[in-house]
């Protein structure tokens, strides 16, 4: 089966190298389980569960005839001063699934849009309190945080960032936690958790009566998976309780189950007063975000405006849309009928050790991992950084491996519907994908 669009040129690919792309495409055209086909008809293990958001396994046919039947239900119905009784049930659903008093659930479209309701949120919540000069967010460096301008001066991924000017003023950025003593760690490091002392340093130079929230990812995702070091969540959270400060958690990627437990606030045992949601949240075949913030951050909102006035001025035309809603509702079903994360849980100890193997090769220099999330960092060839990553992205793609890829660092999130054969199968691959960049001709001179 070969199946190419008639014109490749007027597409304009996101995070794509689209003059390459378009000499050299890679296609998907089908999926279904742990499996997808591109257009020459070869099959693909998914190793990163999409882009880490389908733990069901594609093609789920409870999902599917949810969202057919919602559609012809009732397709649209308009957020903005009305519901539909979807909304409210999936909302209570991950009111459910959150620990503590995290129990109200604003939706958007996509983890950029939840990072920057999230942003917004914030800054409400201390204009709510009489503190409207509580206007600085922290973040950290090798932080993702997704494209919209929030998220964006929010991320710390420099080349995210670099070309699109100033971005927004009163950001600061902690270190990430990746020292290098931390070579080689699995899990979190015992050491490092003095780095959350950053923050202490934001509070001590701008005043702790400026800093809206700190945002963190529990484990930065994309840059290649950072776990915290034991004990940094732990220092954030008090020094966040001890000045005003709100703690918000990025759990895009780490949300619904990626390290066992619902989610990775959990796992950490340390709560945020909001965390934001998206992929996972429908099996990642709808597109949908959602912001929960705990009853302080609700109330405090709420009980401000007026009896009969909107009390936030913020919303999406797709916020909790019906299809969604029922796509998240199926996806929750299996997620717990499957008991999936508890599957994840089970899987782990496996797959992190498979991800530490590959420190035997020589080209790999440093291995993580926590959960279902695993990353491997290869010394770049060339002398010119990504060149090995890229060339490894369009490598497995060739045989049979859909893995994620930032620049020379290649990131594993299996779905958690993977059985240990499965999981055999990635590893594989990646170590035969391992052998052939060491072996390539225009790469061994620096390998
Ligand atoms: N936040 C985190 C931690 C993410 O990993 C991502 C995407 O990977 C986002 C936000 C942005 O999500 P989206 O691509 O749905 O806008």
């Amino acid at each position: 089966m070969t199946l190419k669009p008639n014109s490749l040129e007027e597409l304009w690919m996101p995070f794509t190298a689209n003059k390459h792309f378009k000499q050299e495409p890679r296609l998907f055209v089908a999926a279904k389980g742990v499996y997808l086909k591109n257009h020459r008809g070869e099959t693909l293990i998914d190793g990163c569960s999409g882009l880490y958001c389908i733990p069901a396994g594609h093609g789920r046919r409870e999902i599917a005839d949810a969202v057919h039947k919602q559609l012809l239900e009732l397709d649209y119905s308009p957020p903005f001063q009305f519901g539909h009784p979807l909304q409210f049930e999936v909302a209570r659903r991950i009111a459910a699934l959150a620990p503590g008093d995290l129990d109200y659930v604003f939706f958007a479209n996509s983890g950029s849009e939840a990072v920057d309701s999230a942003m917004k949120i914030a800054l409400q919540y201390h204009r709510a309190k009489g503190q409207p000069q509580r206007t600085r967010f922290v973040c950290r460096e090798k932080a993702y945080h997704g494209v919209n301008f929030g998220g964006t001066s929010l991320s710390g991924m420099v080349r995210n960032r670099e070309t699109f000017g100033p971005l927004l003023a009163g950001i600061s950025h902690m270190r990430h936690t990746r020292p290098p003593e931390h070579k080689f760690v699995m899990g979190q490091a015992d050491t490092g958790a003095d780095l959350a002392d950053d923050l202490q340093r934001n509070v001590d130079l701008y005043g702790a009566d400026t800093i809206a929230a700190v945002f963190i990812e529990p484990i930065a995702g994309s840059i290649g998976i950072l776990p915290p070091p034991k004990g940094y969540l732990q220092k954030i959270r008090e020094t966040c309780d001890k000045h005003g400060i709100l703690m918000i958690y990025d759990e895009v990627i780490t949300g619904f189950g990626r390290l066992g437990e619902n989610f990775a606030c959990q796992t950490f045992g340390v709560n945020p007063d909001m965390m934001t949601l998206a992929k996972a949240i429908t099996n990642g075949v709808i597109p949908m975000g959602a912001v929960v913030a705990n009853d302080k951050v609700y109330r405090t909102i709420t009980d401000a405006g007026p009896a009969k006035g909107i009390e936030l001025m913020h919303g999406y035309t797709w916020s909790g849309n019906p299809a969604a809603c029922a796509a998240s509702l199926a996806a929750l079903e299996i997620y717990k009928s499957e008991d999936l994360f508890a599957r994840a849980k089970k899987m782990t100890p496996y797959f992190l050790e498979q991800i530490a193997s590959l420190r035997e090769f020589g080209i790999v220099t440093d291995t993580r991992g926590i959960g279902l999330l695993g990353a491997v960092d290869f010394e770049p060839a060339d002398g010119k950084p990504g060149l090995r990553g890229y060339e490894m992205l369009q490598d497995l793609f060739n045989n049979g491996l859909l893995a994620r890829i930032t620049y020379d660092t290649l990131i594993l999130a299996p779905q958690f519907v993977c059985e240990q054969t499965h999981i055999d199968e990635i590893f594989d691959k990646t170590r035969a994908a391992i052998r052939r960049t060491m072996n390539r001709p225009q790469l061994r001179a620096v390998s």
